[in-house]
């Protein structure tokens, strides 16, 4: 069984678990959606390897979280 991690949102200090990267990953979109819609906004007009990056950092987040 793969252990629930907890790893809080990067811009604000909500927390989200996930027993998978996806599965935290989604919540994080959600949230973003919610609560960081200026945020996403902005990344819209950057290029799309800001926000590869942007995600292959949260992943580096996630796996080293405990
Ligand atoms: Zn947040």
């Amino acid at each position: 069984m793969t252990p629930l991690k907890k790893l809080s949102c990067d811009i604000c200090t909500t927390s989200f678990t996930g027993d998978t990267f996806d599965a935290w990953f989604k919540q994080m979109q959600a949230h973003y959606m919610n609560d960081h819609a200026d945020v996403m906004a902005s990344m819209a007009d950057k290029p799309k390897s800001e926000g590869e990056a942007w995600v292959a950092a949260a992943k580096k987040r996630f796996n080293a979280a405990q």
